[in-house]
């Protein structure tokens, strides 16, 4: 690299994937996942950047962020992430349009670490090079056989020491089945691997104790209560969190600090979890986890677990990434230089520059929406 370069081209595509069986969980079913790529280049360069969402991402990126993003100095990537930021105000920044600034601003993380010849998590600073992992999936949808085969591949097979499993059911209408589900993870996992659950936001405050009452009287030992109420209910994330011995978390639609700080301040959540594909990059995900150190908490990746490798290597109160299903299906299928999560932890590779990825056009190809 020779000069100061800038940002040339902007280049953006989306593509969905249908999932390899229906998914489902406690407040949501789908059978397709979308994925809107952002690629940048400069001075004969590329970095990408993606996230999951929903094709209109792609129209923001064409429509109202290429014109800022193009000419800028590709070193300066926290401040072409604030102009973005900037530039959306009146399309606002929560959901779609922080979707595509997030896509961008990773692209730039991935363009400028390449630029100078580094793997992204030696730019940012390691403080590890192992970054722990927990199995994600478990929907609601999948039949007995498939969720045994499904925690037996991830506990067994791979050696990861944690599993996620989806409950709330029906909006927290088929509570003896949600029960029933753990009941037969943890006789799958057996008794050393640490089960976690996620409401998606399926239960109401008492339902939720209660179910976390009975599943601690069968002795599931459930580690982790994601979203046990709505993400919005601070409140009711508190009092579960009071009176549960699981971990409460949530954060995963979090777009900006003073949400991740409101969260943290009211108490709401064990460990704070943030997506770097929807808050604001790579940029904001490591200003998320000062906002969580500075209350004492970690913070776990969510989701999009190639997105969050090399950035969580650099954070020192980091819990652990998703290792979550659809994506990790969808980012093998799409890139070369994907993580092996065998003995419980990826290891972002030192010799790889940027993300350590590639993208593989022809493959991605016939998925594509936009
Ligand atoms: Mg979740």
């Amino acid at each position: 690299m020779t000069g100061d370069p800038v940002v040339e081209s902007v280049e953006t595509a989306a593509y969905k994937v249908p999932t390899d069986a229906p998914e489902g969980d406690g407040t949501l079913a789908w059978d397709a996942t979308t994925l809107v790529l952002a690629r940048v280049k400069a001075a004969g360069t590329e970095g990408i950047g993606w996230t999951y969402g929903s094709a209109a991402s792609a129209a923001v990126i064409t429509h109202e962020l290429t014109p800022v993003v193009q000419g800028r100095p590709a070193l300066d990537v926290p401040g072409t992430s604030e102009a973005m930021l900037r530039a959306v105000r009146n399309v606002t920044r929560p959901g779609v349009a922080g979707y595509a600034v997030s896509a961008l601003d990773i692209a730039l993380w991935d363009l400028k670490a390449k630029l100078l010849g580094l793997p992204l998590f030696r730019l940012l600073g390691a403080v590890r090079d192992e970054v722990p992992v927990y199995g994600s999936g478990g929907f609601t949808p999948y039949t007995d056989d498939q969720l045994r085969a499904q925690l037996t591949g991830w506990a067994m097979e791979q050696r990861i020491p944690r599993v996620k499993i989806k409950i709330g059911e029906s909006w927290g209408g088929d509570v003896a089945r949600d029960l029933a589900r753990m009941r037969q993870a943890r006789e799958v996992v057996g008794g050393d691997v640490e089960l976690y659950v996620d409401a998606n936001g399926g239960y109401g405050r008492k339902q939720a104790i209660r179910v976390m009452n009975a599943a601690a009287a069968d002795g599931l030992d459930v580690r982790w209560f994601e979203e046990p109420v709505s993400s919005d209910d601070l409140d009711g994330l508190r009092e579960v969190r009071d009176a549960v011995a699981s971990d409460v978390a949530a954060g995963e639609y979090g777009w900006d600090l003073y949400y991740f700080r409101r969260m943290c301040a009211a108490g709401a959540v064990d460990c704070l979890q943030a997506d770097a594909s929807r808050c604001g990059g790579i940029t904001e995900w490591l200003r998320a986890a000062a906002v969580a150190a500075s209350f004492g908490l970690e913070l776990s990746g969510h989701c999009a677990p190639h997105l969050h490798a090399h950035a969580a290597a650099a954070v020192p109160n980091f819990r652990h990434l998703e290792w979550f299903h659809d994506h990790v299906r969808i980012e093998s299928m799409f890139f070369d230089g994907t993580l092996d999560p065998t003995g419980g932890a990826i290891r972002p590779a030192p010799d790889r520059p940027g993300l350590g990825l590639e993208f593989r056009a022809a493959d991605a190809e016939p998925y594509r929406v936009r």
